[in-house]
């Protein structure tokens, strides 16, 4: 029998067992999942950050690694006790867990890119004005004092990982963290992020992360959203 007789004679409930046979029946289970853990929808279109951040770039890191990350958490969480459980919860609730590493790491990894995408614009970056500009001057004397640290602290985590500007009871700091880890494990409120794993710009600048760091501060960062964290 031709291919495409066997499918007009097997019809849709054929078609249905022969997926099933093909291991495709996880897809449909994974559809069905009762996790809230769902795709963040980019807050511009692909191109929008170019020439800074190409649309090649987010292809493969919201395309692929982002998605990565949400497929795993659902499946780690799949019928435990995290199932039902918001983003947040699940990542205070496996901190420090060594059992529960896998569950922490994909989970965080999830919140930090939805974060970082929310922390940049086009036609972004430069100084602040407003609130926020009031309390970076506070904090660190002035921009330009703040936006050294906030390099300096993204140019210096070695390996992968993360710079943030967080709000720490009254006051702003800069920080940065290794790998997955994330300040609101740690009690801190996230205001902005920028990933500097090297997937985040290898393909736009390779190793020039210094490059990276520059553009996001000068032509990407979004200050409302900054301003907006800080409550
Ligand atoms: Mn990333």
């Amino acid at each position: 029998m031709k291919r495409r007789e066997f499918f007009k004679f097997t019809g849709s409930a054929g078609v249905l067992a022969l997926f099933h046979a093909a291991g495709l029946g996880k897809i449909a289970q994974a559809a069905a999942s009762k996790s809230n853990i769902a795709l963040s929808g980019l807050p511009y279109g692909e191109k929008a950050l170019e020439p800074f951040i190409s649309a090649r770039t987010f292809s493969f890191h919201y395309g692929k690694h982002y998605q990565g990350y949400i497929a795993k958490t659902n499946k780690f969480i799949a019928g435990t006790e995290f199932e039902r459980m918001s983003l947040e919860d699940i990542i205070k609730k496996t901190q420090g867990k060594e059992d529960k590493s896998a569950i922490f790491n994909n989970a965080a990894q999830v919140f930090n890119h939805t974060f970082y995408w929310k922390s940049m614009k086009p036609n972004g970056g430069g100084r602040p004005a407003g609130k926020i500009a009031q309390k970076i001057t506070q904090a660190f004397g002035d921009y330009s004092k703040f936006s050294e640290a906030f390099s300096s602290a993204a140019a210096s985590q070695f390996g992968s990982g993360w710079a943030w500007l967080v709000k720490d009871g009254d006051t702003l700091k800069v920080i940065k963290t290794g790998n997955a880890d994330t300040p609101i494990a740690h009690g801190l409120v996230p205001l902005l992020t920028i990933d500097v794993w090297e997937h985040a710009y290898y393909l736009d600048y390779q190793n020039r992360r210094d490059d990276y760091i520059k553009a996001y501060l000068a032509h990407l960062v979004n200050w409302e959203f900054a301003e907006k964290n800080m409550g």
